[in-house]
């Protein structure tokens, strides 16, 4: 499988709105002379979707996109961050408030940066270590994996929304500012340790997190054989043929600084979006075949 688990230092970058249906639309994200005709909320003001309006704009965010329902009536929209681009969609559906984070995270080899990012961010250092037991006290879950070219983090709580907002909060800083250590970095990717034989001697052992977890992959004749054909497909040096996740040979050869390069690049973008509702409850799932799972 293919989900990993976090990682992705990823900048608030712009991100050009994806088509997402919207039933209403607008370009631009806030600046210019057109923009400067756009309404916008005073800060006091409380903003609803019932008197939203397109090109609003708010706290930084203009509003690209308003969504209704069958009955033209409001029950989400878009909003753009004028200085970063970062995009944000909000839908009001009958689930758990729930949120759903991505980030573009092309693989530049395949070493598994982005595999190995989604590792460290979320499960590693002390921030990491400090929003798990936040979310365990806000009956909070939540996962993440690596796509192809994104990583994607996804969490919901079953508490309240007042709850909701915290946890989204803390996800959103700890994705901003990890303090994960080189060390978690070597043992996360791939180490050695000693172990014994069924003769009882020792004998060193190649491990890691990321290290196993693609060595398991590989061992299926389909991972091999869907990464031959993107090869085929696309070239041997091309992002969408790169292994994401991580090829063992070539994870062998991540380093510490390979790592922590890869995250600071500005090949990563973020996009977010939320949901935040009642009753039922469901969870995100993007998860589609040849998916990799963490
Ligand atoms: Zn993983």
């Amino acid at each position: 499988m293919r989900f990993r688990q976090l990682v992705a230092v990823f900048l608030c970058a712009c991100c050009p709105p994806a088509a997402n249906h919207p039933t209403q639309s607008t370009e631009g994200t806030g600046s210019g002379s057109a923009a400067d005709n756009r309404r916008v909320s005073p800060p006091s003001t409380e903003v609803t979707l019932d008197t939203l309006e397109e090109g609003e704009r708010t706290n930084g965010f203009t509003t690209t996109a308003v969504y209704l329902d069958a009955g033209d009536k409001p029950i989400g929209a878009r909003f753009v961050h004028g200085k970063t681009g970062f995009t944000v969609d909000y839908a009001r559906i009958e689930s758990a408030p729930q949120g759903f984070i991505w980030v573009n995270s092309y693989p530049t080899s395949d070493k598994g940066e982005p595999h190995t990012q989604e590792h460290l961010l979320l499960g590693k250092g002390d921030r990491g270590r400090k929003m798990g037991s936040f979310q365990s006290m806000a009956l909070a879950e939540s996962s993440a994996f690596t796509d192809q070219w994104r990583t994607c983090y996804h969490f919901h709580t079953v508490a309240s929304h007042d709850v909701f907002w915290p946890v989204f909060e803390d996800q959103l800083d700890t994705l901003l500012n990890p303090d994960y250590s080189d060390e978690e970095i070597r043992r996360e990717v791939r180490n050695f340790g000693v172990d014994k034989t069924d003769a009882g001697t020792l004998r060193l052992e190649e491990k890691g997190t990321v290290y196993n977890e693609m060595v398991r992959t590989y061992e299926s004749p389909g991972a091999m054989l869907w990464r031959t054909g993107l090869r085929m497909v696309y070239g041997r040096q091309h992002p969408l043929a790169f292994e994401s996740g991580g090829y063992p040979d070539a994870i062998r050869t991540m380093t510490r600084i390979t790592s922590r390069t890869w995250a600071s690049s500005s090949r990563c973008r973020v996009r977010c979006r939320w949901r935040a509702c009642s009753n039922t409850r469901t969870r995100c799932s993007t998860r589609k075949p040849g998916a990799k799972v963490a």
